[in-house]
């Protein structure tokens, strides 16, 4: 049977499984080798109070956020995009694939750079 993808759309290689996790848009349990992740730092104090204290020198610490997606969602959002059978076949790092940001649902500070 022909196949749409090399990796069957996962990373999960010849290991048997992989644990699940949580869509954080839907809610859906997805195998974690095929969830979308998106990492980033996140402010406790968002938006612009925490650009104003920032600017007048406070320290505000941050942590990283993990977030997983399904693969329905982060099309959605504008995360990854289909691409044609040809460039399916170029091994393109996650965070480069999204050359269409400006038009994406999601705001900038969800996605990676
Ligand atoms: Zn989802």
């Amino acid at each position: 049977m022909p196949k749409k993808r090399k990796n069957r759309g996962r990373k999960l290689g010849d290991s048997g499984h992989e644990k699940v996790v949580q869509c954080v848009q839907c809610g859906r349990a997805v195998p974690a080798d095929k969830a979308v992740k998106v990492t980033r730092w996140v402010s406790p104090v968002g938006g612009s109070l925490g650009r104003d204290l920032e600017r007048q020198g406070t320290y505000i610490s941050k942590r990283l956020e993990t977030r997983y997606y399904c693969i329905s969602c982060a099309v959605y959002l504008g995360i990854v995009r289909p691409r044609a059978e040809e460039e399916r076949h170029i091994a393109v790092p996650l965070n480069r694939s999204t050359s269409k940001r400006k038009s994406s649902k999601l705001p900038l500070k969800f996605l990676k750079v």
